[in-house]
């Protein structure tokens, strides 16, 4: 049978491994198996997320408010924008693909940093384009601009906090940025971490409000899925010009957000306890992993995220170790996919986060 042709460039997209696979291929149990591979809470969810949902579970017979005014009205406050600022997505992915479909087609580039999150080249596959990415590792904001004016991409991705690399840039670099673009080309800022990163460094800490205001052609993106503990109930959201906002809505698909969902969200907004909490707990237990890296002398990338990057020596393979974690019951992301010989680790419970020292130590 014959399928769309761009589909013959388009990898599927592997997720952080599944822990029941995990349970199937190597006869683990599941409580002995450890995720640290996507980046989710170790905490869970806000218990108070939880009870509101159960509250409402009868309503799954029917449709969801399709207006989503609840949690419109939300985050309008939670970030003081307007509802017409607002696109809520199944995940901030699926805000990635009305984008990337908005905006481009067979004849666009779309601009990205050389290792990032790898999304933007799936959705970008399936409109065609051409993806241009930059050489440097780290967002290199000078680089992005020779590239912009050489290739004239019709999207620019900047993901800050970098997935999987852990880095972020300065706010006020990022504006500086966008004042030497023009209108005509959309600049996506994906926050997916974001929560992370102002809580460790104010400097980092985009504000879509301001952002917007300044910039016509610019888009912020944020999810559930990280710091709320949400990823299971897929939501997130782009902010950005009514005008930005209107063309997205034209592929949004009706009833696109679960009633469970649009309640989680909403009530999870409310819970900044729960936030807190969690983004205490991460840079406590980093703290640790900068210490183990430093006593296996292995390198790490600065992180302003739930994560850590560990790039290994030519001694070392990072397939080799992720591989031996895995039949040990131990989730992580290996890189090589993305050109690195380095494995992304989720910043766990202290007890998660012992397992994993022992276990490298053990393989190192
Ligand atoms: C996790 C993540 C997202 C979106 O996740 P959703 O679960 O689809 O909301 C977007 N961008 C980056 C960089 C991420 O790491």
């Amino acid at each position: 049978m014959k399928f769309n042709k761009k589909l013959q460039e388009i990898k599927t997209y592997e997720a952080g491994k599944p822990i029941e696979l995990v349970v199937r291929e190597f006869g683990i149990e599941s409580k002995d198996i450890v995720k640290l591979a996507s980046n989710e809470n170790p905490l869970g969810c806000s218990p108070i997320v939880q009870k509101a949902v159960s509250k409402i579970i009868s309503k799954m017979s029917m449709y969801p408010d399709d207006s989503m005014i609840k949690l419109k009205d939300a985050l309008a406050s939670h970030y003081d924008v307007g509802v017409e600022n607002l696109i809520i997505g199944a995940g901030s992915d699926q805000v990635i693909e009305f984008l990337i479909h908005a905006k481009a087609d067979t004849d666009s580039k779309i601009l990205t940093n050389s290792v990032t999150f790898a999304m933007y080249d799936i959705y970008g596959a399936h409109v065609g384009a051409k993806m241009i990415k930059t050489t440097s590792q780290e967002h290199d904001l000078d680089e992005f601009y020779e590239l912009y004016k050489s290739e004239k991409p019709s999207i620019i991705f900047i993901c800050t906090p970098n997935n999987p690399t852990g880095d972020a840039l300065d706010a006020k670099d990022i504006k500086n940025f966008l004042a030497k673009i023009d209108n005509d080309t959309l600049v996506v800022v994906d926050g997916a971490y974001m929560e992370y990163a102002k809580a460790k460094d104010d400097a980092k800490s985009v504000e879509p409000k301001e952002f917007i205001a300044e910039f016509e052609n610019v888009i912020y993106l944020g999810t559930f899925s990280k710091a709320y503990g949400l990823g299971g109930m897929r939501i997130g959201y782009g902010i950005a010009s009514a005008k930005i906002i209107q063309e997205l809505y034209k592929l949004r698909p009706p009833f696109n957000i679960t009633t469970l969902s649009l309640e989680a969200a909403s009530v999870a907004l409310e819970d900044s306890d729960f936030v807190q909490k969690s983004i205490k707990l991460n840079f406590e237990q980093m703290k640790r992993y900068e210490d183990f890296a430093k006593e296996q002398k292995v390198d790490i990338i600065n992180s302003y995220t739930n994560f850590v990057t560990f790039c290994f020596n030519n001694n070392q393979n990072s397939t080799s170790i992720a591989k031996s974690l895995l039949r040990r019951g131990m989730i992580v992301r290996d890189l090589t996919g993305y050109g690195m010989n380095a494995i992304r680790v989720t910043v766990g419970t202290a007890e998660q986060n012992d397992s994993f020292f022992a276990l490298v130590s053990e393989y190192l």
